[in-house]
């Protein structure tokens, strides 16, 4: 790759978040290098379910992730109908606005090959400069302001000038050593569901230079998939996802319950918790009331070929016509028949007699026996799709300094007057203390804590940063150029 002026951004990273940074630079007039580190673009937007949704409302995202950074959900939430919008204008194809995510979320489905090929086009069409197989490495830091990357292709490492870069890497799911520094201690119980160059390339070079971490860095995001011996491709990530734990009596190897199935407004929060039982592994135990609901989970499919797609993949799935058949034939998967039978007892027992949440643990909604027989019990393990805890940016998208020690001269201004709520004043407040990093940006899963524990949405916050990075990327190009 030529070395060419410092005068433009370089974007490292060619998911929703970076295509969408690289377009929006270009559309301000400002040159852009985009680089991809496989040999494809779109990362885990082109596995994704393509269905761009978040909270409908700010208030009710705070609710439900109290602990979440407050600016950053408020930006996803106030800019997500401008960042649609703008993307529908490039040719993206849209559908109608749909409530989901049980009445809180709102969202409009892509397709996203078709928007990965559109962005793509545009970014070809406005002059953009693209690199496959060519990885960002580290960055380059100058008297404390960016000036460039060096980057991986093949054996070769080369500088890369630029005073602008973007960080849309993708999290670090596919680290495991990270993954065990920061979430798990063991990451062999966790399935990779997610594209296998996210390894936290964006997150080790900016803490390199010093950048500042996110809260959560513990949590992520992902669902339980069918159980070895199950097997299958990427492309089947979303067939083989076990959606409707959340309605299940989910047991671990042991026989026992871990978790309120129901906790959380998707399956990702029990999921979570698998991944913290003996090798991430359980059963979601099932009746046929369940099986043989047409309601559709929020994958958009049906309880019964989900559980079909399991067994076809080759996970265990045990069917009984009684309770007792069933913790029978659970036994030679190790789970002790007695223990389970006793557990599954027990929580009909007490859901019929209007005791949930007397539970250990409790269970808060879905509060139904399983009494319907034939009675199924799918083998699921859990899975990792993106880190939620990553770089600490603040509302340009900037990435931040780990000390927090700075001049008040040094310190960051507000960059708009937010008002909207006295606790969001307050937490904008506190962020001030930290500074920039001149020229350094990061937008997607490279950032962190916008989701926290609950989850807020992959591609909005994809889009939404990515939109704001684009334009502040831009905006410091032509700052520092006149
Ligand atoms: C099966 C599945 C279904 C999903 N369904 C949905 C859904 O319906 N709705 C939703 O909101 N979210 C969904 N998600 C999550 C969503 O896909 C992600 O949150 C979103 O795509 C993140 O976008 P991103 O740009 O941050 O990362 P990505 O799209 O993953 O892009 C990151 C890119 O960076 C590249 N990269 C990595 N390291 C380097 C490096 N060193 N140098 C250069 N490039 C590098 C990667 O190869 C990749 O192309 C789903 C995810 C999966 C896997």
């Amino acid at each position: 790759m030529a070395d060419r002026s410092e005068k433009r951004v370089i974007v490292c990273g060619g998911g929703l978040s970076g295509l969408t940074a690289a377009v929006t630079a270009l559309e301000s007039g400002v040159p852009v290098t985009l680089l991809e580190k496989g040999p494809e673009l779109g990362g885990n937007t082109a596995l994704s379910g393509g269905m761009i949704w978040t909270f409908a409302e700010y208030e009710k995202a705070r609710a439900a992730i109290p602990d979440g950074d407050p600016v950053l959900q408020w930006l996803v939430c106030d800019t997500i109908d401008e960042a649609r919008t703008w993307l529908a204008s490039q040719g993206v194809i849209l559908g109608p606005h749909q409530v989901c995510h049980e009445g809180i979320g709102r969202g409009r489905q892509m397709q996203p090959p078709q928007a990965i090929a559109v962005l793509a086009d545009r970014f070809g069409s406005l002059g953009g400069d693209l690199h496959l197989e060519t990885a960002l490495d580290s960055l380059i830091l100058r008297n404390g302001s960016i000036h460039g990357v060096q980057v991986a292709r093949g054996d070769r490492v080369e500088d890369e000038h630029a005073r602008a870069v973007v960080l849309t890497t993708g999290g670090f799911q596919g680290n495991p050593e990270l993954l065990s520094r920061y979430v798990i201690r063991d990451p062999d119980n966790l399935f990779l569901r997610s594209n296998p160059w996210s390894t936290g390339d964006g997150f080790l070079a900016a803490t390199q230079v010093g950048a500042s971490v996110s809260r959560g860095l513990d949590n992520f995001y992902g669902h339980a998939l069918a159980a070895p011996p199950a097997r299958f491709s990427k492309l089947q990530f979303r067939d083989v996802s076990q959606h409707y734990g959340q309605q299940s009596i989910a047991v671990n190897l042991h026989g026992e319950r871990f978790a309120d199935e129901s906790d959380g407004n998707t399956e990702d929060t029990l999921n979570q918790r698998l991944a913290h039982q003996p090798q991430g592994k359980g059963f979601y135990i099932i009746d046929q009331e369940l099986m043989a609901c047409d309601e559709p989970h929020a994958s958009g499919i049906v309880t019964r070929v989900i559980v079909e797609r399991a067994r076809v993949a080759g996970a265990p799935v045990v069917v009984a016509a009684t309770i007792e058949e069933l913790c029978r034939k659970l036994s030679p998967f190790g789970i002790p028949e007695q223990r389970l039978c006793r557990e599954i007892t027990e929580f009909n027992r007490m859901i019929e007699s209007g005791q949930a949440d007397e539970l250990k643990p409790a269970r808060r909604r879905h509060r139904k026996s399983l009494c319907r027989a034939p009675f199924h019990a799918v083998g699921v393990k859990a899975s990792i799709t993106f880190t939620m805890g990553g770089l600490q940016i603040d509302e340009r998208a900037r990435v931040l300094r780990r000390t927090a020690g700075s001049s008040p001269s040094a310190a960051i201004p507000p960059a708009r007057a937010f008002s909207e709520t006295d606790a969001l004043s307050i937490a904008i407040g506190q962020e001030y203390r930290q500074t920039a990093i001149a020229g350094l940006y990061a937008a997607g899963c490279d950032t962190g804590n916008i989701s926290h524990f609950e989850y807020m949405g992959g591609l909005a916050p994809a889009l939404a940063t990515g939109r704001v990075a684009g334009r502040s990327a831009a905006g410091f190009i032509k700052k520092v150029f006149g």
